[in-house]
């Protein structure tokens, strides 16, 4: 048994200053007690200066680019049409991709990520996500040029979809976007095992051209999918946005990850609450800079207390794979979002989008969320500062 306390506990649903955490040695919550901030003197308790937060969620990523790292200059890319004419022309899978997979998938855990959801275009990643130790939601993604190649590329899914189920990893088939999912592919993968409750999660409004493409076809975002050999006319594009496209192929029951939302307005966000409960706004700041050089509208969507969650995006477009980095971007930029509610969005509210709440998100008695330590915190402004560092306490 450990019992463990700290300045302050951030349980992901509230904050216990000197809280006492007990766990028992399969990292299992035993008992959370409020101390009202007066811990006497107690009997083998490791007290930390820093603030104790649950094992978080990273909403966002695709492992199978992590060979990327620095091969699309930040510098260079102005923008995501160009960033995606030049991943096309770069992606090519290296001989020993699996130990770039590897050594993502370790750095993660290094830096107190204990559940992903995570992006395949093919099988590379399964092997080293059955041994992790990180839980990996994955997201079997879609996407092609014409209705041609639709019945093609959805086999190829299911085909991976099979594999995936095979190692006992817990998975979905996904749309990649609203503009690079013909309309006969978005409407399979709408109805595929569409039994029970699915976790959804599609790229959306990352890029201003998305809805002038939605809308008109046209636009630079067009024009790199045109050349790319994408044929327009396949896509049908119903609705006035990438987001009203997604959403009328969605099913409302679903989880819905939507992931960026860079330019998706306040009108966006009343939209898609309007149509489910169970949206998610996944956000990947660091993402965003480097591509795009801006960050979404986020102090609209936290005043709006919509379910938010955090997301690192792949080493294509990010130099570090770190939940932590991405907080310290969100609050660097946008200071007036509390941390309490920063924290929500690295852990619990990931945890519920990924239906994994039983076990993940917050320190509660028979959970097993892991547990982080984040040490010099700014307890005056009870934020991040740029030099705070997280270590892994209980994993
Ligand atoms: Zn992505």
């Amino acid at each position: 048994m450990k019992r463990i306390s700290a300045e302050y506990i951030f349980t992901g649903k509230k904050i216990l200053k000197r809280g006492i955490i007990e766990l028992n040695s399969n990292g299992e919550i035993t008992k959370v007690t409020d101390t009202g901030g007066k811990i006497s003197e107690q009997q083998s308790l490791e007290f930390y200066n820093g603030v104790i937060v649950p094992g978080f969620v990273n909403a966002h990523c695709h492992l199978e680019l992590s060979h990327m790292k620095g091969m699309i200059k930040n510098t260079t890319v102005k923008g995501l049409p160009g960033f995606i004419d030049e991943i096309i022309s770069k992606r090519n899978f290296p001989d020993n991709l699996q130990d770039y997979i590897e050594k993502a998938d370790k750095e993660m855990q290094m830096k107190g990520i204990v559940a992903v959801g995570d992006i395949s275009n093919t099988d590379d990643s399964f092997t080293i996500k059955k041994n992790s130790s990180i839980y990996y939601q994955t997201f079997i993604e879609a996407f092609t040029v014409s209705n041609e190649k639709v019945i093609e590329t959805f086999e190829q899914a299911a085909n991976n979809y099979y594999k995936l189920k095979k190692l006992n990893l817990s998975g979905t088939i996904v749309p990649h976007a609203a503009y690079t999912v013909p309309h006969n592919l978005y409407e399979m993968i709408s109805k595929y095992k569409n039994e029970t409750s699915k976790i959804i999660s599609v790229h959306n409004q990352e890029t201003p051209g998305e809805d002038e493409l939605i809308k008109n076809k046209t636009g630079t975002l067009a024009e790199v999918l045109i050349k790319k050999g994408f044929q327009l006319k396949d896509f049908s594009y119903p609705g006035n946005s990438a987001l009203e496209t997604n959403l009328y192929y969605l099913n409302k029951k679903d989880n819905i990850l939507l992931i960026h939302n860079t330019f998706s307005k306040e009108k966006d966000i009343e939209t898609a609450e309007n149509f489910s409960d169970n949206i998610y706004w996944v956000f990947c700041p660091l993402s965003n800079l480097y591509i795009e050089k801006t960050l979404p509208n986020l102090p609209v969507f936290f005043k709006k207390n919509v379910k938010t969650c955090i997301g690192t995006d792949s080493y294509a477009s990010n130099t570090e794979l770190s939940i932590l980095s991405e907080m310290k971007v969100i609050i660097e930029n946008y200071p007036e979002i509390p941390f309490e509610q920063l924290i929500k969005s690295a852990t619990i509210n990931g945890a519920k989008a990924l239906k994994i709440q039983n076990k993940y998100g917050s320190i509660e008695t028979g959970k097993t969320p892991g547990l982080n330590l984040i040490t010099k915190f700014d307890f005056e402004k009870m934020t991040l500062k740029p030099e705070s560092s997280v270590k892994v306490l209980v994993s």
